[in-house]
């Protein structure tokens, strides 16, 4: 079979297009049959390299990526499987990955995933073993026994980022995670939805001043009111529709047809805009019930393109209340606004010196009383009386200040002193998922993202360098309910 999408996104002359499919809660039925009915045409039409399928989207089961994608992929046309964290552990992940490899489906978009949605009885039990910069890894390391094995071709996998942010620290760690997930074997990049061509552009900067060879593609949508309204609430984590934009688009829908005209035009606007922005593609999605519309999306970027910065004011500022990051890169966005920075508390700042202080005695290798540690570790440890430190002084110490899980492994060291397994629902090591709003978590919106914390946390101690610098690797589960301060000790743990 031929792999169309890994030749034309790797060849920078290209200007790439895929369309993104979203199965239903069905093995079969009208909207499966629609779906194959418009990667059909898509194939025809011959301007998609391949449809990319989601996997089980809003964390509700639909029909598995893989089953229908190589269905679709028999039809001829390229296939970028949507592979997430939150269904399945490291083995089931290992072993799905095995099975894609063995249909020759190698196009990964490598994703966190949304929250646990609602299945069979009820709420499903989010797991989130590894996070998509470990995801990315994983593919890296099956990649070199695909080719070891004798398979010719190893996986191509994509990755996400969101530039529609509003704080700095959101923004600094959502770049900073992707140049991680790019270290991490990443090939390609695709970017959340949104309209604000500032923060598209924004990040084509940070990304060609870092990563000028991986190519980016950017998500067009076609809006519709019941899309818009979604997104607008904060129901798509990570996609942003303003409130003027979402009147807009109410407006535009009072009748069908010219509204899906405006939709149209819309998304073809935004596509050249990121076309003469550098973008190496576009990601289309909204599209539900025929090829139809892409092919007049396409149809019309063809005949715009070349005056597409006579568009960029009808973008401009279509995310209220953003400002744009100032970093390294401060001489792109010198005359915009700067990102906010929340409020800093007492109640982050005081734990962290604390932690912060306490970790530089008891857990640092190059620590004067170090050997002595290691000492009581494997006294402890080799009499069986690491309990007794574990109950009496580690739990009740961590859970105090940590609500410490006991996991063995511990992680806060690399998130400024926080638990990742408490304080994050989908227990991220590697920065943060791209489903926080306004510095907010994306599962618990009363509840500030453990990332932002931590950034705000170092940039108060002026640390901010060594914020996500570290690769993470995955959290140890043979060490779980087992001391994490004998482990360190004694190498057993990540830290070793
Ligand atoms: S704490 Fe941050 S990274 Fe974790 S789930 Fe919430 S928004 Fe995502």
């Amino acid at each position: 079979m031929l792999r169309i999408f890994n030749d034309e996104i790797l060849n920078p002359k290209n200007f790439v297009v895929t369309l993104e499919l979203v199965p239903g809660r069905e093995s079969f039925g009208r909207t499966t049959d629609t779906l194959i009915g418009i990667a059909k045409d898509a194939f025809a039409d011959g301007r998609v390299s391949a449809v990319s399928i989601t996997d089980n989207p809003g964390g509700n089961p639909s029909l598995s990526p893989d089953v229908l994608g190589y269905e679709i992929f028999k039809h001829g046309l390229d296939v970028i499987v949507h592979f997430t964290c939150r269904d399945m552990n490291r083995v089931g992940m290992e072993s799905r990955a095995l099975q894609l490899a063995r249909m020759g489906m190698k196009n990964i978009l490598a994703l966190t995933g949304d929250y646990s949605g609602s299945g069979f009885g009820g709420r499903g039990a989010p797991v989130f073993d590894l996070d998509s910069v470990l995801l990315n890894a994983m593919f890296k390391t099956l990649s070199q026994k695909l080719l070891a094995w004798g398979d010719p071709e190893e996986f191509l996998t994509g990755c996400a980022v969101s530039p529609f942010k509003t704080t700095e620290a959101e923004c600094h760690a959502q770049y900073k995670k992707m140049d991680k997930k790019i270290e991490a074997g990443a090939s390609f990049v695709v970017t959340q939805l949104g309209y604000n061509v500032k923060k598209f552009h924004e990040l084509i900067r940070h990304h060609t001043a870092n990563n000028p060879k991986i190519p980016v593609m950017a998500s067009v949508f076609l809006l519709s009111p019941r899309s818009a309204r979604a997104m607008n609430r904060g129901r798509v984590p990570g996609a942003h529709v303003s409130d003027d934009l979402f009147n807009r688009v109410v407006l535009e829908w009072k009748k069908p047809r010219p509204g899906l005209n405006a939709a149209i035009e819309r998304a073809a606007k935004l596509g050249v805009i990121l076309k003469g922005l550098g973008y190496r593609g576009i990601h289309i999605g909204g599209i539900h019930r025929s090829f139809k519309t892409v092919g007049a999306i396409l149809d019309r970027m063809e005949e715009i393109e070349d005056h597409w910065q006579a568009y960029l004011d009808e973008f401009e500022g279509t995310t209220p209340n953003t400002g744009y990051y100032v970093g390294k890169q401060a001489a792109f966005d010198e005359k915009r606004p700067v990102v906010e920075r929340m409020k800093e508390t007492m109640a982050d700042h005081i734990p962290y010196r604390l932690l912060k202080a306490a970790h530089g005695i008891f857990f640092d290798k190059e620590a004067m009383f170090a050997p002595v540690y290691k000492h009581i570790a494997r006294f402890l440890e080799t009499h069986k009386k690491g309990w007794i430190l574990k109950r009496g002084l580690e739990d009740p110490i961590k859970i105090i200040f940590l609500s410490c899980q006991s996991c063995g492994d511990c992680g806060i060291a690399h998130a400024a002193f926080q638990c990742p397994e408490s304080g994050c629902p989908k227990h991220t090591r590697n920065g943060p998922c791209g489903g926080s709003r306004n510095g907010y978590c994306e599962v618990y919106p009363e509840k500030r993202c453990i990332w932002v914390r931590a950034y705000d946390r170092l940039k108060h101690a002026h640390e901010s360098d060594t914020f996500l610098k570290a690769f993470v690797p995955p959290r140890m589960w043979e060490l779980n309910k087992t001391s994490a301060w004998i482990n360190y000790h004694l190498g057993k743990d990540h830290q070793k």
